[in-house]
């Protein structure tokens, strides 16, 4: 079968398959792995995930457990703290790394399983669905002026991120829906000496967030008023005016803009191709959760593809369970795209609102709903988080389970 798209959900996607001996072919237009740093968060369901395919314990030797996040109000009052050393999972914690690593210990993960090619340098350009398969149209991504050629598969993921070819090759209108708040973030050598902990200030005049990932490291992200194609050293200065740490350019590594956007897909599923990761939903990065949902479809649908290939689903048991990814992946990414949302609205609050969102914060944190966010935030509690962990049964997961 092919992937589309060697970011982390089809490498991810690859492992688990050709793990499972299938042959699997992931096309990647990128010459190189990609050096950006986006997702750092890695939640507890994904690192058990991950573990399947032995990156889990690698990962978590390149990155830092984070055990505690501590929330601060106006004048950096200390409004509470959520504490996910408690968590229901043999991780508890939520692993800060680079996206950069955690896509280098796939792509290593993947060199075990012979079943497994990663062919770079090659860009979707197009397909045609066939009743018994699917023809791919591949450019070469260096010269894409050379005559294209064309591969046949039985089936496709498309793993090729939020502007997906493959989703387009498919008719599938992509019209996002973009939120007003924007930020900058950006990863400076840690000279905070606040070691593990995780801290974010919702100030009058702004959030901001800071994380540490990669030993010595720690990611800061601030809002902007607006969308800053060039924001220099405005970064450094908002922290120093909101939080009062000062942080030094010189040792600043990589910075980025962002806006947020959120878009999930009406289907996943479409005969012979299916869409997974980034390609089937968008959602705010603040809050973490778009590689996590990720990461747990590719489990969804690499169990549907395994079983097809060993013939064990008729036509119509593998149509049911096509209908069954969408139906089950779109909720729980609904339900981690509106998480993302409020987590993003109470952090974006400025001006006099601020005060009320304060009380109503520290009473969150203090008071009678604390134990339960720390499971919420670590998507403990996301509907569907795994199929693994599915509770509900139907006898068409109960099948799928089988091919875990
Ligand atoms: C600032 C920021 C912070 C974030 N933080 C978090 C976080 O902490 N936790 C979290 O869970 N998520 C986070 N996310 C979201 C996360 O980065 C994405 O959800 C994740 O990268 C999606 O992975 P993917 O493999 O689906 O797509 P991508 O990472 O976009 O990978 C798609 C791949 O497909 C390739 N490709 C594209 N088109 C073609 C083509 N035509 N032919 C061949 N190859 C193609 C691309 O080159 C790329 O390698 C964050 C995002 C941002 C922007």
């Amino acid at each position: 079968m092919a992937i589309i798209g060697a970011g982390p959900i089809g490498l991810f996607l690859g492992a688990l398959l050709s793990k499972r001996g299938r042959s699997v072919r992931i096309f990647e237009q990128s010459p190189s792995p990609s050096p950006g740093s986006n997702a750092i968060g890695v939640t507890p369901p994904s690192l058990e995930l991950l573990d399947k395919v032995g990156a889990a314990e690698p990962l978590i030797a390149s990155g830092t457990p984070l055990r505690d996040v501590w929330v601060y109000g106006r004048r950096t009052r200390l409004l509470g703290r959520a504490d996910f050393s408690t968590l229901d999972s043999k991780y508890n914690f939520i692993l800060t790394v680079p996206q950069s690593t955690t896509e280098t210990l796939l792509e290593r993960a993947l060199q075990f399983y012979p079943s497994a090619a990663l062919l770079r340098g090659r860009r979707f350009d197009g397909l045609e669905q066939e009743p018994d398969g699917v023809r791919i149209r591949l450019l070469d991504a260096k010269d894409p002026d050379r005559p294209p050629a064309f591969e046949d598969f039985r089936y496709v993921a498309a793993c090729d991120g939020a502007k997906s070819q493959v989703r387009a090759s498919l008719g599938v209108a992509w019209n996002p829906r973009r939120s007003a708040s924007t930020f900058v973030m950006a990863d400076f050598f840690d000279e905070s000496g606040w070691g593990e902990a995780a801290k974010l200030f919702f100030t009058p005049d702004g959030a901001v967030e800071s994380f540490p990932h990669a030993p010595g490291w720690r990611r800061w992200i601030v809002q902007t008023p607006g969308f800053m194609d060039n924001p220099g050293s405005y970064l450094e200065q908002s922290v120093e005016a909101r939080v009062g740490m000062v942080l030094d350019p010189l040792r600043k590594g990589w910075q980025s803009p962002f806006g947020v956007q959120r878009w999930i897909a009406p289907r996943y599923d479409f005969g012979r191709v299916f869409l997974a990761g980034d390609s089937a939903h968008q959602m705010s990065p603040i809050g973490g959760q778009g590689m996590n949902t990720g990461f747990a479809d590719a489990e969804f649908l690499a169990a549907v593809l395994h079983a097809r290939l060993e013939n064990a689903l008729t036509d119509a048991e593998f149509l049911a369970c096509g209908r069954l990814y969408t139906k089950i992946r779109r909720r729980a990414a609904w339900s981690a795209a509106h998480r993302a949302e409020a987590s993003m609205a109470a952090g974006t609050m400025r001006g006099n609102l601020s005060g009320a969102r304060d009380n109503l914060l520290s009473w969150v944190l203090q008071g009678p709903l604390k134990s339960r966010l720390a499971p919420h935030y670590a998507m403990l509690t996301i509907p569907g988080r795994t199929l693994g962990a599915m509770r509900k049964n139907s006898r068409l997961i109960r099948r799928l389970k089988e091919f875990l």
